[in-house]
Order: C-alpha cells, then sequence, then structure tokens
C-alpha cells in the first residue's frame, strides 16, 4: 500500500499542514512536473508539508527554547 492509497483509506488520520502555519495548503506542479507547495494562510511556498502533530511539536519546542532563553539572559 503507498502512501496515497494509505492517506485515502485513513480519513481521520494524521492531517498534513504547511510547516509555516500549521495551515491547509494548496499544491501545484510547475511546467517540470515538480511539485510546489503553497501554504493557503501566508502564501509562502514549502518543500514538504508535515503532519499536524509534528507541527504542534515543533511549536511547543520553540516555546521552550524561548524560555530557556529567558532564563539565560536572566529575564
Ligand atoms: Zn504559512
Amino acid at each position: 500500500m503507498n502512501y496515497d492509497q494509505w492517506k485515502l483509506a485513513s480519513p481521520s488520520g494524521p492531517e498534513l499542514v504547511s510547516p509555516c502555519c500549521g495551515s491547509d495548503y494548496t499544491d501545484t506542479f510547475d511546467e517540470d512536473r515538480f511539485e510546489i507547495y503553497t501554504c493557503d494562510y501566508c502564501k509562502e511556498e514549502f518543500d514538504e508539508p508535515i503532519v499536524d502533530y509534528e507541527y504542534r511539536a515543533r511549536i511547543e519546542d520553540d516555546r521552550a527554547d524561548e524560555r530557556m532563553d529567558d532564563e539565560r539572559l536572566g529575564l
């Protein structure tokens, strides 16, 4: 079973989102049949969508990093 089949077979599975905003995205093919993803929210292009829980984990990591930075700076 390839990935597309898996995705179609699991409508309630992980949602793929844009890595920048965790938003819906549009995928298009340019003239070389190269796939381009565009974030629906900020219109940025990106190479690969990520699953929504990965996006959330990434945000949590960023927040944790910010907290550590603040502590290091004594804020
Ligand atoms: Zn975006």
